[in-house]
């Protein structure tokens, strides 16, 4: 696969290349080319030479752009849900419809949110003067994305960002990035050279394309770890910051909800891309009454999901992207039963598949606060279940963690329902449904999940792309002498 700056094709200045392997078979599928800070240099300066002519292109005109860029990813939808698939492992109808046409529908709601307004007019002091608020945009943008939705979080960024007149840096995940490179070739071809850039690399390249002095936008999605070093390297140097961080999110399940639909909701929210969801509920707080029956059914539950290739329609749970985050999901379950906890059902690599990347679903119960398990996000198919007691002491629970993304309550009880999205802590609260993402609602997070209110979807996801300025125009100036000696 080859990069994109600047409208042409081309591998790494100095040549060298990644393997890319499928996790459900450990064969390689392609190659990645590695950039180096020469070739992160040509592409920011392919991006800064292009902002400009976008920038001043009529706001309708680049709509129709970016909506050509919808009709080429629809008519390939069916070649790249198989590539998302090969290369990150979920399932082909979750990256065809959960991903890839979500995308679609983001592309078309930021390219007519793009026509709509780009500023407001503000009361004048005087009677000579004329005051508006123009909403212009940075410039270059280095787009950063993690390998568990290479697409969606991808898009989630470029369309707010070239709606509003942005010029762009892509760098896909190193685990992901074969799906993003082939889009250069289907469905970026037709951009003005330069509005849409794309490299591939590890972190070193994203370090060298967050700190390049003309990039003006830094839109991150990934891990808390580098999210807040993103942070740190930025201060002093004015740039924006958009930065979407990991989770440690809670389900709550009260004693009033039917105990079957709770499970349900349950395994799909821990268990979906085998658990590699930024909102993955990690946590799960179960009123004590109903505890014995709920964890009984979810063992029952985890236990008939069934592992498999993400190619084959009847697979449940396909294998984790990489190793790195299987050795992850065994140390945190390592360190559990080391400290007292109980592995209810799974707890390790399901055996007799084609890779070493499947991992079985996994319950523990008897967590305490000192486990890794309940302190740091373990991004995998393991989910703990603790009993509780009142509706306060699970929203304690739920905001005992450092993160703060998303959170779930079960329940049809409407006390309980407005104490708990009006106590809890997280950037989005879902109420017996688990996970949907919704065009117009911004999905962020708070405290370790997110920095300064970013936000995605919605008005508030294309506002974080435009800069704010205040004009101040007096038409009659010679007017000046009345307010000033000078
Ligand atoms: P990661 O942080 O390891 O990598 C994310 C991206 O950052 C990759 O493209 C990587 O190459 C790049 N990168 C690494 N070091 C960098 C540096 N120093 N400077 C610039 N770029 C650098 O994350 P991951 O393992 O790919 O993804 C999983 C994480 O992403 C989880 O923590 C998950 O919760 C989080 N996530 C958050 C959201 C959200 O919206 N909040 C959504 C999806 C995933």
């Amino acid at each position: 696969m080859e990069m994109y700056i600047g409208g042409k094709f081309c591998g790494a200045e100095n040549g060298e290349t990644i393997g890319i392997t499928d996790p459900a078979t450990m064969q390689e599928i392609g190659r990645m080319p590695m950039a180096s800070v020469a070739d992160v240099d040509r592409a920011v300066s392919a991006a800064d030479a292009a902002f400009e002519g976008w920038r001043k292109m009529p706001a309708h005109d680049r709509a129709l752009v970016m909506q050509e860029m919808a009709r080429k990813l629809n008519a390939h939808k069916q070649t790249y849900a198989a590539l998302l698939t090969a290369e990150q492992g979920d399932t082909l109808s979750t990256h065809l419809h959960d991903e890839i046409e979500f995308c679609i529908s983001t592309i078309d709601f930021y390219a007519q949110l793009s026509r709509e307004e780009i500023g407001s007019v503000v009361p004048p002091n005087t009677s000579h003067t004329f005051n508006f608020v123009l909403k212009e945009p940075y410039g270059p943008t280095a787009c950063i994305v993690p390998f568990n939705y290479p697409f969606l979080l991808l898009f989630w960024k470029i369309a707010p960002a070239l709606a509003a007149g942005n010029t762009i840096v892509i760098k896909p995940s190193e685990r992901t990035p074969l799906a993003t490179l082939q889009l250069a070739k289907d469905v970026f071809d037709h951009f003005p050279p330069g509005v849409v850039n794309v490299i591939s690399g590890t972190g070193a390249t994203g370090q060298a394309l967050v700190g390049h002095p003309r990039i003006r936008i830094i839109s991150f999605t990934g891990s808390t770890k580098v999210g807040e070093k993103i942070i740190r390297d930025s201060v002093g140097t004015g740039k924006n910051l958009i930065i979407e961080m990991g989770g440690k999110d809670a389900t709550v399940v009260a004693d009033d909800i039917d105990l079957d639909q709770a499970v349900s909701s349950v395994l799909a929210s821990s268990f979906w891309n085998a658990g590699q969801v930024c909102t993955s509920t990690e946590r799960v707080y179960v009123q004590r009454a109903v505890y014995d029956a709920f964890l009984k059914k979810m063992i029952a539950g985890a236990e008939r999901l069934k592992l498999g290739d993400g190619r084959d329609e009847t697979t449940d749970i396909g294998p984790l992207c990489d190793n790195a985050t299987i050795l992850k999901v065994e140390e945190h379950i390592a360190d559990a039963v080391a400290k007292g906890a109980v592995v209810r059902t799974g707890g390790k690599r399901r055996k007799g598949l084609p890779s070493t990347q499947y991992f079985e679903p996994t319950i523990l119960t008897g967590v305490s606060d000192d486990m890794l398990c309940v302190q740091d996000e373990t991004f995998g198919p393991v989910v703990f279940v603790e009993p509780y007691d009142t509706m306060e002491d699970a929203i304690a629970l739920v905001n005992s963690s450092r993160f703060g993304l998303g959170a779930i309550l079960l329940s049809m009880n409407p006390i309980y329902i407005k104490q708990f999205f009006e106590d809890v802590k997280a950037g989005t609260i879902w109420i017996n449904d688990p996970l949907p993402d919704t065009m117009g609602g911004p999905f962020g997070g708070m405290k370790c999940s997110g920095y300064c209110n970013s936000r995605e979807l919605g008005r508030q996801g294309l506002e974080q792309y435009l800069e704010t300025k205040h004009v101040h125009w007096d038409f009659a100036p010679d007017r000046l002498h009345e307010r000033t000696s000078f």
